[in-house]
């Protein structure tokens, strides 16, 4: 595996869950040279993660507890990679959560649960970040995971897809605003990926009575990708590389699919 991230220092939140996409970024990125920080809001789960990415990949890394919404502890997340790893070169903002809710279903309550994790906390998150990189004075890649739910919208998760678009409009406005100081960024957004996330969805479905069996709305869902395929993390982390490598260096305000084919825009 080519180390065309040797030396750099990244962190990826929501990171914790061995299965989620963000320690598929962890690892691959991980593979590739990165020292990285685990950050979760599951202190446990970061751990785990990242002592198996130390122990597999032989790079540096720490586990941080995180709140993403919480900004002083997104500070103390990057005060401690800084602290471990002497800067930050890349900062994913990955950590998210859904909820199925028909349009009628949703409520205050779950708008602003899922705006305020996806949406504040990837405003958070890039602050944080942009603030650290400008002090530094050498640039830095900024990657928040949006979705084909920042493309295109779906009745059974409008609150969801909100969040996303949200997370698409703060990558281009930071994209314009932080460019004179050499940071880039831009968002990758995965299809249907097989994590937790969809495991809890599977549940909801069945709960709601939309279907019978486990893992029936995730093939469901799946039926008709290009690519003939749901996703595992693992297919995500080459363009999670490309945008946290110099390859990258020539692009911002992007919002890359990587989906199978599911949308095409
Ligand atoms: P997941 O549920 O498997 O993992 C999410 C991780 O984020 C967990 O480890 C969880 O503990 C952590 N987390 C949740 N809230 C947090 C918070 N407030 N602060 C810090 N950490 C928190 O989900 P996933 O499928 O790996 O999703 C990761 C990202 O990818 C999310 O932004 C999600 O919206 C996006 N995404 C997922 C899919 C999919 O099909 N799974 C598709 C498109 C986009």
């Amino acid at each position: 595996m080519p180390k065309q991230l040797q030396g750099r220092n990244i962190i990826v939140t929501g990171a914790g869950n061995a299965t989620g996409i963000g320690a598929g970024l962890a690892n691959g990125l991980a593979e590739r040279g990165a020292n990285v920080t685990v950050a979760d809001i599951n202190e446990e789960a970061a751990r785990k993660t990242a002592g198996d990415i130390a122990a597999k990949h032989g790079v540096k890394t720490i586990a941080v507890k995180v709140d993403v919404v919480n900004r002083a502890e997104v500070q103390a997340m990057i005060k401690r990679t800084v602290d471990a790893f002497g800067q930050l070169d890349a900062m994913f903002n990955n950590a998210g959560i859904i909820e199925h809710a028909t349009f009628l279903e949703m409520t205050e309550k779950s708008w602003r649960k899922l705006m305020d994790v996806n949406g504040m906390g990837v405003m958070i998150g890039i602050q944080e970040a942009a603030k650290q990189m400008i002090a530094q004075g050498k640039g830095g890649k900024i990657i928040n995971t949006s979705s084909i739910a920042s493309k295109q919208s779906y009745p059974a998760f409008a609150h969801y897809c909100a969040s996303k678009w949200a997370v698409a409009a703060l990558s281009q406005a930071a994209a314009r605003q932080f460019a004179e100081h050499k940071i880039n960024v831009n968002c990758m957004g995965p299809g249907v990926v097989k994590t937790t996330m969809w495991d809890q969805l599977d549940r909801e479905f069945i709960d709601k009575g939309l279907t019978k069996e486990p893992d029936q709305a995730i093939t469901e869902f799946s039926v008709g990708i290009p690519l003939g395929r749901y996703s595992i993390p693992r297919d995500i982390v080459g363009i999670a590389a490309f945008l946290a490598s110099p390859d990258s260096d020539y692009m911002t305000g992007q919002n890359i699919l990587c989906d199978g084919g599911m949308v095409m825009m």
